[in-house]
């Protein structure tokens, strides 16, 4: 029998518009669990061979190729499932940086059902170079660090991952202004998510 498709939200954006702080915020929410395929890389084990599949693309601001990545996502979720961890039936997930290319859109087709596209903004590339240099002090990120390898990264959002959004009709797609302070960002991710999910899922705590 065909597994049922995930009921899901994207959070959908440029390194440094905030996904992964927002994402965190709205998994905190009972009913929403998040998902980051960024941070699903950095939690493999460094000397791994999937770890240095990994370090060899990230290090250079690329995108880890698109089977590989599918099927890592589909090996972890499925995990978070048989642990009870995430439990689709009452839980939208939120995925944060997959499907990142029309072709991962293609590969999980059938295993997710996209609810909503959030996509946060922020026009301005100087500020998001800026935003990103500064996460670099704390998270210790070495794609962040380097200017060229973040410059490359937005490159590669332009060219691989805003196609993505051609897959979804305009109406499945929120404009999310990211430039704004995060508290707004959140208030706005919830007037869009909070009616999706009264309609979608049981309270999960009635
Ligand atoms: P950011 O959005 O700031 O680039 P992420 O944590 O989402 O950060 O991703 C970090 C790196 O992990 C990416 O540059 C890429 O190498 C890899 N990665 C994450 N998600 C994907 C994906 N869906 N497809 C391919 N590579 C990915």
């Amino acid at each position: 029998m065909a597994e049922a498709a995930y009921k899901s939200v994207l959070l959908f954006g440029a390194p440094g518009t905030g996904k992964g702080t927002q994402g965190a915020i709205l998994g905190a929410v009972p009913g929403f669990f998040h998902m980051s395929s960024g941070d699903m890389f950095r939690a493999l084990d460094k000397e791994s061979e999937l770890g240095r599949e990994f370090l060899k693309y990230s290090t250079k601001g690329l995108l880890v190729p698109d089977e590989f990545t599918v099927r890592l996502w589909s090996a972890h979720t499925k995990g978070l499932v048989e642990s009870s961890s995430f439990e689709p039936a009452s839980n939208c997930l939120v995925l944060d940086g997959i499907p990142r290319t029309a072709k991962q859109c293609g590969l999980m087709e059938g295993r997710i059902e996209v609810l909503k596209v959030l996509h946060l903004t922020i026009a301005d590339r100087d500020e998001l170079i800026g935003r990103l240099k500064k996460r670099a002090l704390s998270s210790g990120r070495p794609d962040d660090a380097d200017e060229s390898v973040i410059r490359r990264r937005l490159k590669v959002y332009d060219d691989e991952t805003t196609p993505v959004l051609e897959h979804y009709s305009a109406d499945r797609i929120a404009e999310i202004d990211a430039a704004q302070q995060p508290a707004e960002v959140v208030r706005d991710i919830l007037e869009v998510v909070a009616p999706i999910h009264a309609e979608q899922f049981e309270n999960p705590l009635g």
